[in-house]
């Protein structure tokens, strides 16, 4: 399998070549050249547990990694002892457990990791795949990011204690949650430097772009990013899209349909991958908060990136974007992967403007690709929180909340609806205390973390000040 650019015009690479790095030479996103088609494959991996059906998936992608090493990576990355974290009663074994709220109606529990979030299903592995292919080219990376919360820490947990890699994360001093920032800054590892920044997020994000544009200090220092366009980040997510299908179901002539909280496109997009791979996927419900660049999309064709000013504070922040970074992947295929045609439509993203398919066959050939979109609002997460803890006495957390409030709307009948679990409530106490007018539940273990010693350095929003740290540290 070779990976391709979105744009056409950089030289395929192998997997391990994309792995470390994020655009294309050309500015694009990388895709595997086909999707490899498992219509066939779907009994014989109806009974896998979840590290031998992951490994089985990244075997058709993966094709530069001995198998008897991308199984033990597998092995390491998806056992029930990483994702512990789950409702009382469940078992932790099959790493992503089904909740049945009603007939038909489901949550695929995505958030049992480390840092209680859905993102440690693919960062997770990505550890581990960093880990195993600097160690065997010999090489290092000090990755730079900055994150509102879920992003960061659930890179930090996956790089806690791995060879020839450093993390230095940027955080908006105060900006987070106690419980986020007691997640990030409790932990206590020589390769992990929490650098709390006096500003916004964007101020943080912006230090992170002016260091990767500084050529000469990102090669002397290695740096890289773990950001959501990276290619493994998407073809780790494919993998539970086929375990909660299973979990859903028991015939492979069923099929089901699954709502999806978004943001930068990156979980939807590893639906829609699965789908083109040929699991039954009968609809993708594509969920936005006030930030609705995306549900935009889907129903009028245009899309319209905000600007930052635009951007909405929610209380689903892990879904608050101006752009959907993934979304040029999902594009590339709906205009046959004609690449002259993306670099067409992203010369108009990129120059800050808009593209307008609605009068276009894309537009039409839309109904292919099975998408439909819905957009929540902080009343309608309360709402939904309430309703769904008075009725099924089940506890979900605003991002969750989104994703059910648009699958209810767009619901069939006879077709399981399986709601992607992306984070617990824990995280967001202060809109559940909202909600509930109660503080949320959280797993045990956690109880207290708030009052651990904190390590982070605090810092003004100053890029110079920022390289001599990491200078310093490597
Ligand atoms: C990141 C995140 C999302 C959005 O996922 P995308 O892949 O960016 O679409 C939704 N919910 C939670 C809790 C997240 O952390």
């Amino acid at each position: 399998m070779k990976y391709i650019s979105t744009r056409g015009q950089s030289p395929a690479q192998a997997f391990s070549d994309i792995l470390l790095g994020g655009l294309a030479p050309d500015g694009g996103l990388y895709l595997p050249q086909f999707y490899p088609q498992i219509a066939d494959r779907l009994a014989e991996w109806r009974t896998l547990e979840y590290s031998e059906l992951a490994f089985r998936i990244l075997s058709l992608f993966v094709d530069d990694i001995p198998a008897a090493d991308l199984h033990a990576i597998c092995t390491k990355t998806y056992a029930a002892e990483t994702y512990r974290y789950c409702r009382p009663g469940c078992n932790a074994a099959e790493i992503v457990p089904l909740t049945t709220l009603e007939p038909d109606f489901h949550l695929l529990e995505l958030s049992n990791g480390p840092t209680l979030a859905f993102k440690d299903m693919a960062m997770q592995l990505l550890g581990n795949l960093f880990e195993y292919v600097l160690e065997k080219r010999g090489e290092t990376i000090n990755i730079l990011g900055a994150t509102s919360g879920d992003t960061g820490s659930a890179a930090e947990y996956a790089m806690r204690g791995k060879h020839r890699v450093r993390v230095f994360m940027l955080s908006p001093e105060g900006k987070m949650s106690a419980f986020q920032r007691a997640q990030m800054y409790s932990l206590d590892e020589p390769n992990i430097f929490n650098i709390a920044v006096r500003g916004m997020f964007d101020d943080a994000q912006d230090i992170v772009k002016a260091v990767s544009n500084d050529a000469g200090f990102k090669a002397e220092y290695k740096i890289g990013a773990v950001n959501s366009i990276n290619w493994a980040r998407v073809m780790a997510q494919i993998v539970y899209y086929f375990k909660g299908y299973f979990a859903a179901t028991r015939s492979n002539e069923e099929e089901v349909a699954f709502s999806v909280p978004s943001g930068n496109f990156g979980n939807i997009c590893a639906g829609h991958i699965a789908r083109m791979m040929g699991l039954p996927i009968r609809r993708l419900v594509l969920a936005t908060n006030e930030n609705d660049v995306l549900d935009e999309f889907f129903k009028s064709g245009v899309y319209r990136p905000r600007t930052s000013a635009e951007t909405k504070v929610t209380s689903s922040p892990s879904m608050d974007i101006s752009k959907a970074s993934n979304f040029e992947r999902f594009v590339f295929d709906l205009v046959g992967r004609d690449a002259g045609v993306i670099r067409e439509l992203w010369r108009k993203v990129d120059g800050g403007g808009a593209f307008d398919l609605s009068h276009t066959a894309y537009f039409s050939a839309l109904a292919d690709f099975a998408i439909v979109s819905g957009r929540s609002t902080h009343a309608d997460r309360l709402a939904t929180i309430r309703e769904v803890w008075e009725r099924y006495g089940i506890m979900i957390d605003t991002h969750t909340a989104d994703g059910v409030k648009v699958a209810r709307e767009h619901s069939l009948p006879g077709v399981p609806m399986i709601v992607l679990e992306t984070a617990q409530a824990v995280k967001f106490a202060e809109t559940i205390g909202e909600a509930l007018g109660r503080d949320p539940l959280r797993p045990q273990e956690l109880e207290g973390i708030e009052t651990l010693p904190q390590h982070v350095v605090v810092m003004d929003a100053d890029v110079a000040a920022v390289k001599a740290f990491v200078a310093a540290h490597c």
